[in-house]
């Protein structure tokens, strides 16, 4: 009985590896993990080719004939490798020996990521700052966990969350701030074809919401 109600918490668990985050995790199916990354790829040769063929597209084609396996491939190891918690950087921190108690900001942080809804790119850079809480972050792994969520399709709101509350998370403070600036194909490409626009969210924790703290960051990040 016991071991029932232990085996369904350990589910759950696994499941919403995010730790529920009140809405922010990306919306997984159960069992997402169940199969590995191999049989992922096969299962999606195979429906890629079908989508190509029933696009019209002749398979039998040398240059069209392994586009169905190459699709499969980026998208379990690639664009999508988000999807898979196994891929979660692992970070560890350092102790602030140098007492810096400033604000840190790295800016310019490349994003490449894909609109969840049409599955087209969303292009752009996020740009982060924190204030340390007695211990410090190596730099690249700002850039790989703003990676880690940004490969996966995405809505920019939820990325930009997604980073800012990792972020809380890893370096243990709430003084935290995630800007992020990107352009979406789905609406440059298609629909209402404005390449001009771009999309800005943000996400201000602790100290940040301050407004002479905010105005800081926003200075250092110098949008154009
Ligand atoms: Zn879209």
């Amino acid at each position: 009985m016991l071991n029932t109600v232990e085996n369904k918490e350990s589910l759950i668990e696994a499941l919403d590896y995010e730790n529920h985050w009140n809405g922010l995790s990306t919306p997984m199916r159960e069992g997402a993990q169940a199969i590995s990354s191999e049989e992922k790829i096969e299962k999606i040769r195979g429906h890629f080719r079908e989508i190509m063929e029933t696009l019209g597209m002749d398979l039998n084609d040398e240059s069209l004939q392994d586009t169905p396996h190459r699709v499969a491939k980026m998208f379990v190891n690639e664009v999508f490798k988000g999807l898979n918690p196994d891929n979660k950087p692992k970070i560890k921190l350092f102790n602030n020996k140098y007492k810096y108690k400033e604000m840190l900001v790295e800016r310019d942080i490349t994003v490449y990521s894909y609109c969840e809804h049409h599955f087209v790119p969303i292009i752009g850079k996020a740009h982060v700052a924190y204030i340390s809480n007695g211990q410090v972050i190596g730099l690249s792994k700002i850039n790989r966990l703003v990676e880690y969520y940004s490969k996966r399709p995405q809505v920019q709101e939820r990325l930009n969350e997604q980073i800012a509350k990792a972020l809380k998370e890893v370096l243990k403070t709430d003084d935290v701030a995630v800007l992020v600036e990107a352009e979406h194909l789905c609406v440059q490409s298609r629909g209402i074809q404005d390449t001009a626009s771009s999309t800005l969210t943000s996400s201000y924790h602790g100290k940040f919401r301050d407004a002479e703290v905010r105005k800081e960051f926003l200075q250092y990040v110098n949008l154009k």
